[in-house]
């Protein structure tokens, strides 16, 4: 067997998108094990990182290990006991997975559901959770299946008068949206690192608040072979070890109990992440997701093709774009790979063959690969058959850049 040797690609897809080559080093640096003191330094400092990211003055913010649905999982099964209520709004894929999940933790799980390509009003929400009076309200911020991003910033208020906690799954939009847990009165968020943050998948910054903490503090356990007097046995534990976040807060705190080993790689990969963003700063990161896709929307709207969703409620890092009915959608995204080496996705559920998305995020959210992707869909939709403008989406996209002017955009 040979070397492992990945081909040179252009991810332009929904997500995992490539890495800032700077993330790459850091996965690359020495193991230390997880009780040097460097390396709790730097778990230290990896949380006050993640606490900029996501605005929040969250003394429980952490990493979870493992990929976004790790921390999804995470937060779900360690604030919903069994027979917990918990309110799902679904508006496309990852909706339907926090149910599922839900679900699996043994929570009664009410849902309400939107067509994919719309978002919620406010009032709908409120309005259930007034009927259902959950404990938990779960929603996604940006559901990349669809490209909607759920509006949040009054949620929060709504949730603290109901006495409801407020969950969402961030892994989409966190780093090229606007998310701001403190002000928006968000208790918990997951996220990832694939998407906005320009990093590999296998990392799930976490952050819970007091409130929050205190639901958790109620099933707290320690296990066993590590007990000391004192210390908690939960007859109603948490119903994962692994995912246990009040162990996994007791991991990363001053007691510093062992949990699992912590994953080195995937720190410093998380914690180079935070800084790329932090140095950019969050709201110039915001403003080049922004500009990245809409030079995007207008790129593939100038080639004369149709946006599905409601566009004014878009992510800023996806693109939905319904695939003409004179093309063969896999042919086209296999033209794309092959001839140009640039991946884009398709979607999931009813969207399967109707849509392809295009991502603009991380380090991918800039303006040569907006162009070169435009490029390489012009070429390959035409000799799929379908005929489109010459240099259409290119110019549009030029344009838009132009007008824009920002020095933001990394060149
Ligand atoms: C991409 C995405 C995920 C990814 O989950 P993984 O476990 O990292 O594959 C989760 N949630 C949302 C909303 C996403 O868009």
């Amino acid at each position: 067997m040979l070397p492992v040797n990945p081909p040179t690609r252009l991810l332009m897809g929904p997500g995992p998108i490539d890495a800032d080559p700077r993330v790459l080093r850091a996965l690359s640096t020495p193991l230390v094990g997880q009780y040097d003191p460097w390396m709790t330094a730097t778990m230290t400092e990896t949380q006050a990182l993640y606490r900029r990211v996501f605005g929040t003055d969250n003394d429980a913010t952490v990493l979870v290990d493992g990929t976004s649905r790790a921390g999804i999982e995470a937060a779900l099964v360690s604030l919903l006991a069994p027979g917990d209520r918990v309110l799902v709004p679904v508006f496309g894929r990852f909706g339907h997975l926090l149910t599922e999940i839900a679900g699996r933790a043994g929570a009664e799980v009410h849902t309400i559901e939107t067509a994919w390509g719309q978002v919620f009003p406010t009032s709908v929400i409120e309005d259930a959770i007034v009927r259902v009076q959950p404990k938990v309200l779960a929603v996604v911020q940006g559901d990349t299946s669809t490209t909607m991003n759920q509006p949040l910033d009054e949620l929060g208020a709504i949730c603290a008068r109901h006495g409801v906690l407020f969950y969402t799954d961030a892994t989409a939009t966190v780093g090229g949206n606007p998310l701001d847990v403190d002000a928006w009165g968000i208790d918990v968020v997951s996220a990832g690192l694939q998407k906005c943050l320009g990093g590999p998948s296998g990392s799930a910054p976490l952050t819970l608040s007091p409130r929050a903490v205190a639901v958790l503090d109620g099933r707290r356990s320690v296990e066993a072979g590590i007990r000391e007097p004192g210390d908690e046995v939960s007859d109603d534990p948490i119903r994962s070890n692994y995912l246990d976040l009040a162990m996994i807060l007791d991991y990363w705190g001053p007691r510093r109990l062992n949990h699992h080993t912590e994953a080195a790689s995937m720190l410093y990969a998380a914690h180079e992440c935070a800084r790329i963003l932090l140095e950019e700063g969050r709201d110039a990161a915001i403003a080049r997701h922004e500009l990245a896709g809409r030079a995007m929307l207008q790129g593939v709207q100038a080639l004369g093709l149709q946006v599905f969703g409601d566009v004014a409620h878009k992510m800023h890092n996806v693109v939905a774009v319904e695939i003409p009915s004179d093309v063969v959608g896999d042919q086209v995204r296999t033209a794309m790979l092959e001839d140009h080496g640039i991946e884009i996705g398709t979607s999931f559920g009813p969207l399967h063959g109707r849509v392809w998305r295009i991502g603009t995020m991380g380090y991918n959210a800039r303006k040569d690969t907006v162009v070169t992707t435009l490029a390489a869909l012009e070429q390959a939709l035409r000799r799929g058959g379908h005929p489109v403008p010459q240099g259409g989406g290119v110019d549009a996209a030029l344009d838009t850049f132009a007008a824009a002017d920002s020095p933001a955009v990394r060149a």
